[in-house]
Protein backbone atom coordinates (compact mmCIF):
# COMPACT_ATOMS: atom_id res chain seq x y z
CA UNK A 1 0.00 0.00 0.00
CA UNK A 2 1.29 3.61 -1.09
CA UNK A 3 2.52 5.62 2.14
CA UNK A 4 0.45 8.69 2.89
CA UNK A 5 2.15 11.62 3.04
CA UNK A 6 0.45 15.31 3.69
CA UNK A 7 2.07 18.43 2.62
CA UNK A 8 1.40 21.01 4.59
CA UNK A 9 2.82 24.51 2.75
CA UNK A 10 0.95 27.60 1.80
CA UNK A 11 3.10 28.63 -1.00
CA UNK A 12 0.53 26.87 -3.85
CA UNK A 13 3.59 26.35 -6.37
CA UNK A 14 6.00 24.56 -3.81
CA UNK A 15 3.07 22.38 -3.07
CA UNK A 16 2.13 21.52 -7.01
CA UNK A 17 5.99 20.74 -7.29
CA UNK A 18 5.96 18.25 -4.15
CA UNK A 19 2.78 16.70 -4.98
CA UNK A 20 4.07 16.00 -8.79
CA UNK A 21 6.99 14.94 -7.49
CA UNK A 22 5.35 12.66 -5.16
CA UNK A 23 2.83 11.13 -6.85
CA UNK A 24 5.11 10.26 -9.68
CA UNK A 25 6.86 8.03 -6.79
CA UNK A 26 3.61 6.23 -6.16
CA UNK A 27 2.72 7.89 -2.74
CA UNK A 28 -0.53 9.04 -2.05
CA UNK A 29 -0.34 12.67 -1.54
CA UNK A 30 -3.05 15.50 0.82
CA UNK A 31 -2.00 18.88 0.85
CA UNK A 32 -3.38 21.86 3.34
CA UNK A 33 -2.23 25.43 2.97
CA UNK A 34 -3.00 26.14 6.95
CA UNK A 35 -0.97 25.37 10.24
CA UNK A 36 -5.00 25.45 12.03
CA UNK A 37 -6.61 23.06 9.26
CA UNK A 38 -3.65 21.08 9.39
CA UNK A 39 -3.82 20.32 13.23
CA UNK A 40 -7.46 19.51 12.68
CA UNK A 41 -6.86 17.35 10.16
CA UNK A 42 -4.19 15.32 11.69
CA UNK A 43 -6.63 14.91 14.62
CA UNK A 44 -9.22 13.15 12.64
CA UNK A 45 -6.43 10.86 10.43
CA UNK A 46 -2.72 10.32 10.79
CA UNK A 47 -0.66 10.01 7.80
CA UNK A 48 2.78 7.87 7.52
CA UNK A 49 5.12 11.06 7.32
CA UNK A 50 4.22 14.93 7.32
CA UNK A 51 6.09 17.69 5.18
CA UNK A 52 5.71 20.69 7.20
CA UNK A 53 6.62 23.96 6.45
CA UNK A 54 7.63 26.34 9.20
CA UNK A 55 6.27 29.85 8.33
CA UNK A 56 2.54 29.13 7.65
CA UNK A 57 -0.83 30.87 8.12
CA UNK A 58 -3.03 30.13 10.84
CA UNK A 59 -0.37 28.26 13.50
CA UNK A 60 3.18 27.81 12.44
CA UNK A 61 5.02 24.56 11.96
CA UNK A 62 7.24 25.00 15.08
CA UNK A 63 4.16 25.11 17.28
CA UNK A 64 2.02 22.34 14.92
CA UNK A 65 5.28 20.34 15.55
CA UNK A 66 5.07 20.35 18.91
CA UNK A 67 1.82 19.75 19.51
CA UNK A 68 2.02 16.33 17.54
CA UNK A 69 4.71 16.03 19.42
CA UNK A 70 2.76 16.33 22.79
CA UNK A 71 -0.29 13.28 21.32
CA UNK A 72 0.40 9.90 21.97
CA UNK A 73 -1.07 9.38 18.87
CA UNK A 74 1.17 11.23 16.65
CA UNK A 75 4.33 11.46 18.92
CA UNK A 76 6.19 8.69 16.43
CA UNK A 77 4.82 10.18 13.57
CA UNK A 78 7.85 11.19 11.02
CA UNK A 79 8.00 14.89 10.32
CA UNK A 80 10.50 16.77 7.54
CA UNK A 81 10.44 20.86 8.51
CA UNK A 82 10.41 22.80 5.26
CA UNK A 83 12.73 26.25 6.42
CA UNK A 84 13.73 29.19 4.50
CA UNK A 85 17.25 29.80 3.77
CA UNK A 86 19.00 32.53 6.26
CA UNK A 87 16.26 30.59 9.21
CA UNK A 88 19.47 28.63 10.54
CA UNK A 89 18.35 29.18 14.27
CA UNK A 90 15.14 28.60 13.45
CA UNK A 91 16.37 25.27 11.90
CA UNK A 92 17.45 24.51 15.29
CA UNK A 93 14.07 25.63 16.98
CA UNK A 94 12.64 22.69 14.52
CA UNK A 95 14.91 20.21 15.05
CA UNK A 96 14.46 20.73 18.93
CA UNK A 97 10.53 21.13 18.67
CA UNK A 98 11.11 17.08 17.29
CA UNK A 99 10.97 16.96 13.45
CA UNK A 100 12.79 14.25 12.13
CA UNK A 101 14.61 16.45 9.81
CA UNK A 102 14.67 19.85 7.55
CA UNK A 103 15.01 20.66 4.46
CA UNK A 104 16.23 24.38 3.50
CA UNK A 105 14.59 26.12 0.50
CA UNK A 106 15.27 26.24 -2.08
CA UNK A 107 16.03 22.30 -2.04
CA UNK A 108 16.52 20.07 -5.31
CA UNK A 109 13.58 17.34 -5.45
CA UNK A 110 16.01 14.52 -5.55
CA UNK A 111 17.58 15.17 -2.55
CA UNK A 112 14.38 15.98 -0.78
CA UNK A 113 13.00 12.92 -2.52
CA UNK A 114 15.88 10.75 -1.20
CA UNK A 115 15.86 11.95 2.30
CA UNK A 116 11.89 11.31 2.97
CA UNK A 117 12.04 8.03 1.51
CA UNK A 118 14.87 7.45 4.45
CA UNK A 119 12.95 8.86 7.02
CA UNK A 120 9.85 6.15 5.61
CA UNK A 121 12.41 3.54 6.03
CA UNK A 122 13.65 4.43 9.70
CA UNK A 123 10.18 4.75 10.83
CA UNK A 124 8.44 1.96 9.25
CA UNK A 125 10.19 -0.90 7.79
CA UNK A 126 6.94 -3.02 7.71
CA UNK A 127 6.10 -0.73 4.80
CA UNK A 128 8.80 -2.06 2.40
CA UNK A 129 9.51 -5.92 3.87
CA UNK A 130 8.40 -8.02 1.78
CA UNK A 131 7.02 -10.46 4.28
CA UNK A 132 4.86 -9.52 6.83
CA UNK A 133 3.90 -11.68 9.69
CA UNK A 134 2.78 -11.37 13.23
CA UNK A 135 1.96 -14.93 15.39
CA UNK A 136 1.49 -17.49 12.97
CA UNK A 137 0.31 -15.98 10.43
CA UNK A 138 2.11 -14.64 7.26
CA UNK A 139 1.48 -12.64 4.23
CA UNK A 140 4.05 -12.50 1.47
CA UNK A 141 3.32 -9.34 -0.43
CA UNK A 142 5.70 -10.33 -3.85
CA UNK A 143 3.54 -13.91 -3.91
CA UNK A 144 0.42 -12.41 -2.80
CA UNK A 145 -0.47 -14.92 -0.53
CA UNK A 146 -0.94 -15.41 3.16
CA UNK A 147 -0.63 -18.54 5.45
CA UNK A 148 -1.50 -19.10 8.96
CA UNK A 149 0.52 -21.88 10.76
CA UNK A 150 1.54 -23.34 7.06
CA UNK A 151 -1.68 -23.89 5.30
CA UNK A 152 -2.43 -21.22 3.02
CA UNK A 153 -5.18 -18.50 3.19
CA UNK A 154 -7.32 -17.68 0.23
CA UNK A 155 -8.46 -14.19 0.66
CA UNK A 156 -10.56 -11.66 -1.62
CA UNK A 157 -8.77 -8.71 -2.65
CA UNK A 158 -10.17 -6.28 0.21
CA UNK A 159 -9.31 -9.18 3.24
CA UNK A 160 -6.14 -9.37 1.68
CA UNK A 161 -5.80 -5.34 2.03
CA UNK A 162 -7.25 -5.12 5.13
CA UNK A 163 -4.88 -7.65 6.46
CA UNK A 164 -2.36 -6.06 4.88
CA UNK A 165 -2.87 -2.84 6.38
CA UNK A 166 -3.14 -4.18 9.98
CA UNK A 167 -0.01 -5.88 10.29
CA UNK A 168 1.73 -2.73 9.22
CA UNK A 169 0.25 -1.56 12.30
CA UNK A 170 0.21 -4.21 15.14
CA UNK A 171 -1.36 -3.17 17.67
CA UNK A 172 -2.70 0.03 16.66
CA UNK A 173 -6.23 0.39 16.98
CA UNK A 174 -8.16 2.12 13.93
CA UNK A 175 -11.75 3.27 13.79
CA UNK A 176 -13.71 1.86 11.01
CA UNK A 177 -13.58 5.40 9.30
CA UNK A 178 -9.55 5.40 9.39
CA UNK A 179 -9.88 1.73 7.65
CA UNK A 180 -12.17 3.20 5.01
CA UNK A 181 -10.00 5.69 4.47
CA UNK A 182 -6.67 3.72 4.57
CA UNK A 183 -8.10 0.32 2.63
CA UNK A 184 -11.06 1.72 0.56
CA UNK A 185 -9.40 5.71 0.01
CA UNK A 186 -11.17 8.86 1.05
CA UNK A 187 -12.74 9.75 -2.24
CA UNK A 188 -15.52 6.43 -2.05
CA UNK A 189 -18.45 6.73 0.05
CA UNK A 190 -19.19 3.56 1.74
CA UNK A 191 -21.10 2.87 4.81
CA UNK A 192 -18.97 2.36 7.73
CA UNK A 193 -20.80 -1.11 8.20
CA UNK A 194 -18.84 -2.51 5.24
CA UNK A 195 -15.54 -2.75 7.28
CA UNK A 196 -17.62 -4.75 9.91
CA UNK A 197 -18.80 -7.27 6.94
CA UNK A 198 -14.76 -7.91 5.83
CA UNK A 199 -13.41 -8.30 8.93
CA UNK A 200 -16.28 -10.65 9.60
CA UNK A 201 -14.95 -11.94 6.33
CA UNK A 202 -11.11 -11.85 7.35
CA UNK A 203 -11.99 -13.38 10.60
CA UNK A 204 -13.83 -16.52 9.06
CA UNK A 205 -11.00 -17.16 6.27
CA UNK A 206 -8.40 -16.69 9.12
CA UNK A 207 -9.63 -18.81 11.87
CA UNK A 208 -12.09 -21.48 9.67
CA UNK A 209 -11.56 -24.27 12.59
CA UNK A 210 -11.96 -21.63 15.49
CA UNK A 211 -8.27 -20.95 15.93
CA UNK A 212 -7.61 -17.96 18.08
CA UNK A 213 -8.80 -14.58 16.80
CA UNK A 214 -5.55 -12.14 15.99
CA UNK A 215 -8.33 -9.49 15.35
CA UNK A 216 -9.32 -7.41 18.10
CA UNK A 217 -12.80 -5.33 18.51
CA UNK A 218 -12.30 -2.26 20.63
CA UNK A 219 -15.50 -1.28 21.71
CA UNK A 220 -16.45 2.67 20.59
CA UNK A 221 -13.14 2.80 19.30
CA UNK A 222 -12.82 0.02 16.08
CA UNK A 223 -10.51 -2.62 15.53
CA UNK A 224 -6.92 -3.81 15.87
CA UNK A 225 -4.31 -6.44 15.96
CA UNK A 226 -4.51 -8.49 19.17
CA UNK A 227 -0.51 -8.24 20.38
CA UNK A 228 -1.61 -10.61 23.00
CA UNK A 229 -2.26 -13.12 19.88
CA UNK A 230 1.71 -12.74 18.64
CA UNK A 231 2.82 -13.26 21.92
CA UNK A 232 0.60 -16.01 22.86
CA UNK A 233 1.57 -18.22 19.24
CA UNK A 234 5.46 -17.42 20.43
CA1 LIG B 1 5.37 29.37 4.23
Amino acid sequence: MAARILVVEDEEALTTLLRYNLEAEGYEVEAVARGDEADTWLKERIPDLVVLDWMLPGLSGIELCRRLRARPETRQLPIIMLTARGEESERVRGLATGADDYVVKPFSVPEFLARLKSLLRRASPERVATILSFGDIELDRDKHRVRRSGRQVDLGPTEYRLLEFFLEHPGRVFSREQLLDSVWGRDIYIDERTVDVHIGRLRKLLNPDGEPDPIRTVRGAGYALDEQFAKAAE
